[in-house]
């Protein structure tokens, strides 16, 4: 008998793996390798996703003159080039980037923006749809060292230099660029630099990248990366060493990428001990305090200085100049070096930028040092100006702007810390780790938003993180990839998709990216598993150009983990998670033993509801033929099939005698047992997580790995528990970002959408520190 009941047990199993045709179609979609996506291996690239023995990469090294005119708003520079070709391959030219042509009258940017006509028209979008800015590089010379003039040509945002003679491998080459170019007002064009103009005052605040024609990237994986800068995009470089000499107003202060070389012709000696003193300081350190900041953006001044900066090793170099700047700077200790970390912020910022900017700075460094690799650099520094979010490498300029009363809302304070340790994020992608942010955005943006959350989460448990929880990617989750052009905000696409056709930006390389991985970490491989992994591609690839296969393989190589399903499904489909129970279905093993069986049996029978004819037959009808006439009777009358009979116990009893105590003990047990049909009805395969609730009000979770659905998107699974259970729910955690709960629970659960009831919504409310400061006048009164 037990061999019996183990029959019909594999019997009930083996149906949930039964092959429907179509379905084995499915598994090969869901889990076909990702061989035909990726690139083919070869000596620069392994298959195992680390550099291979032969990678190479490009040096572009920059000494850079620069003056900038606070009268006019104009920068005016002059570079010396050295590149290095260190690629097997002989060059005949060079491309540079000028990405400020991208503000240029005949730049293609404005031509392929698209719009539509509201009801009101701000006069920043008219000037905007004019284009009244007349931005852009005027290159006023190129020559080789010796001054001889250079042959070049300016396609839009790319220049192509002819170089007189091939250069061969290994190889050297420095010339000479002279270009001039207007500042543009940020807050007016947009944009990722500029200036902040305070007109009660007269004063410019200038945040200020891509002032120089920088080497476009030359790299095994693609050649020449001079793809147009459409705006949108962002940029990939060449690492190289910097010496940049800014020439600005002998009140500015200036902050920039790399180390201050000549501090004793800037700084006053006051502020050169501070500096010294915030370079071992535990807690941030004034080294331009508020008192002074004031008086420098009290009156201009015809004076000039020169600011020197040295950066080694880096992709490109950004530089923020202000008289109105107050400078902060602590020291954080990274992996044995000593890190300084630095705020420039107008009095506009305070109090909130003095209180956190560069205790977030710091936080952040130390953050992501611990899950991606130690933070190389000497300086890190955040500066503040308005209405940005924006990094290069050791430098971010950064908004959120307390209320003029010095109030702000929640929603400011978790913004501007949010947007520091997103901005200095970056230093380590794509800045450190450098991957190529004008094709795929995800790469820096996602995996920077990753990290980004754990930081949060390390800031503070209760810190409001906007992306990497999965139930806050849901609603995008649920877009369609067909929505029409007029419905961007109804649209989904692929996270593998080229930076400039990424419609829904935030979402697409932010935010699913970022929820992805933190699934990856918490659901798919386990903490320990995920971190090693992601730890090694960072370690494979700082200071170096991976690919998105580059990550893929590595996450793969040092886990032991089939991860291409899961690639598949988040990064180049736009199925979305939606796992459903369907059906559930409950049976019990009959008891071995014939009495047992039989009490079972007939209590089943009793149980059972009563015909309603032969119930009302019985009052109806007082004698039937058997009652009437007792030779119509038999065996049968009184036979009843549910009674356990002598040969029956035999049987048992000789079962018995032969079964193991471990078989006796397996047999005494009363088991439930459970076939869940599960139904996935977003495509993307996920693994299943199941609480199951008892009716002795105990608990359990189980998680069953993606590969539940390698055959087919329609399984039913069979559970086997001691206990009986009252209820089930999938996914009870919140974790995979399913879009429907609703599907989730057996038996069926609705969970109530509660909403408000409301007269008159005011829009204009005062912060709740207003608020708070009103109740303290009232009572003071
Ligand atoms: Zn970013």
């Amino acid at each position: 008998m037990l061999q019996k009941h183990t029959l019909a047990l594999c019997t009930l199993a083996l149906a949930g793996t039964t092959l429907a045709q179509d379905s084995q179609r499915y598994g090969r979609d869901k889990f076909r390798q990702l061989d035909q996506e990726l690139p083919t291996p070869n000596t620069y690239r392994t298959a195992s996703g680390a550099p291979g023995h032969q990678y190479w990469q490009q040096k572009a090294d920059y000494d850079i003159q620069i003056e900038l005119d606070d009268a006019t708003q104009k920068i005016t520079g002059s570079e010396v080039i050295t590149y290095h070709n260190l690629s097997p391959d002989k060059l005949d030219y060079l491309w540079l980037q000028l990405d400020q042509n991208m503000r240029s009258k005949d730049s293609d940017s404005p031509k392929i923006r698209t719009g539509s006509l509201n009801d009101s028209l701000s006069v920043e979008q008219l000037s905007r749809m004019l284009d009244v800015f007349d931005g852009g590089y005027r290159i006023t010379g190129v020559t080789d060292a010796g001054g001889k003039v250079l042959p070049y040509t300016i396609n839009k945002t790319m220049m192509r230099i002819d170089l007189p003679r091939t250069l061969a491998a290994g190889e050297t080459y420095s010339f000479k660029v002279q270009w001039w170019f207007p500042v543009q007002d940020r807050m007016k064009y947009g944009g990722r630099g500029g200036y902040e103009y305070f007109p009660d005052e007269n004063n410019y605040l200038y945040t200020i990248a891509k002032f120089y024609p920088r080497m476009a990237l030359y790299a095994d994986y693609q050649g020449w990366q001079h793809k147009q800068f459409l705006g949108q995009g962002e940029f990939t470089l060449t690492f190289g060493d910097f010496k940049v000499a800014i020439t600005v107003p002998a009140d500015h202060i200036v902050g920039a990428t790399g180390t201050l070389q000549n501090e004793s012709a800037v700084l006053t000696t006051e502020q050169r001990k501070r500096s010294a003193q915030a370079r071992t300081a535990s807690q941030p350190v004034m080294i331009v305090t508020p008192q002074e900041a004031l008086d420098n953006e009290k009156e201009g001044t015809s004076a000039k200085k020169t600011w020197v900066f040295s950066a080694t090793n880096v992709r490109d170099f950004a530089f923020a100049s202000s008289r109105k700047f107050i400078w902060d700077g602590v020291n954080q200790p990274v992996g044995g070096k000593n890190v300084l970390c630095m705020s420039f912020y107008p009095k506009e910022g305070n109090p909130l930028w003095e209180k956190y900017s560069t205790k977030v700075v710091a936080h952040t460094i130390k953050t992501y040092s611990k899950f991606t690799v130690d933070y190389p650099y000497p300086v890190a520094i955040s500066v503040h100006t308005d209405q940005i979010g924006m990094e290069y490498p050791m430098i971010c300029f950064n908004g959120g702007r307390p209320e003029a009363d010095g109030t702000y809302s929640e929603r400011t304070k978790y913004g501007m810390i949010g947007v520091i340790i997103h901005e200095v994020g970056h230093n380590f992608f794509p800045m450190i780790i450098n991957s190529d942010e004008r094709q795929w955005t995800w790469m820096d943006e996602g995996l920077n938003t990753f990290v980004q959350y754990l930081t949060e989460q390390e800031w503070d448990h209760n810190y409001p993180s906007r992306r990497g929880p999965p139930r806050n990617i849901v609603d995008y989750m649920k877009g369609d990839p067909k929505a029409s052009p007029g419905e961007v905000k109804a649209r989904i696409e692929p996270i593998m998709t080229n930076s400039e056709s990424i419609t829904q930006f935030g979402n697409n390389a932010y935010g699913k990216p970022a929820t992805a991985l933190n699934i990856l970490r918490e659901t798919v491989m386990g903490r320990e598993l995920f971190d090693h992994a992601f730890k090694t591609y960072c370690e494979r690839w700082k200071l170096k150009h991976p690919t998105p296969a580059d990550l893929f393989r590595t996450m793969e190589d040092a886990s032991a983990v089939d991860l291409d399903w899961f690639w598949r499904g988040w990064f180049y489909t736009t199925d979305h998670v939606d796992i459903a129970i369907t059906d559930v279905r409950y049976m019990r093993l009959n008891p071995a033993d014939p009495l047992a069986r039989e009490k079972v049996a007939k209590a089943g029978r009793d149980a059972q509801v009563a015909d309603l004819s032969n119930e009302r037959n019985r009052n109806a009808i007082t004698e039937t033929v058997v009652m009437r006439d007792p030779s119509t009777l038999d065996f049968y009358n009184s036979y009843d099939p549910l009674t356990a009979t002598p040969r029956m116990q035999e049987a048992y009893d000789r079962l018995m005698a032969r079964l193991t105590p471990e078989e006796k003990a397996l047999l005494g047990k009363e088991y439930n047992f459970y076939e869940l049909s599960l139904e996935n009805l977003g495509g993307l395969v996920m693994p299943v997580i199941l609480e199951w609730q008892y009716t002795d009000g105990t608990t359990e979770v189980e998680r069953i790995p993606a590969e539940l659905w390698k055959t087919s998107d329609q399984v039913t699974k069979v559970f086997i528990k001691e206990r009986e259970v009252a209820s089930v729910v999938l996914d009870p955690f919140l974790e995979t970002a399913d879009t429907d709960l609703d599907n989730n629970a057996w038996p069926a659960r609705l969970a109530p959408t509660r909403f408000d009831l409301f007269k008159q919504r005011d829009w204009n409310r005062p912060n709740p520190m207003q608020m708070e400061r009103k109740v303290g006048e009232m009572k003071g009164q």
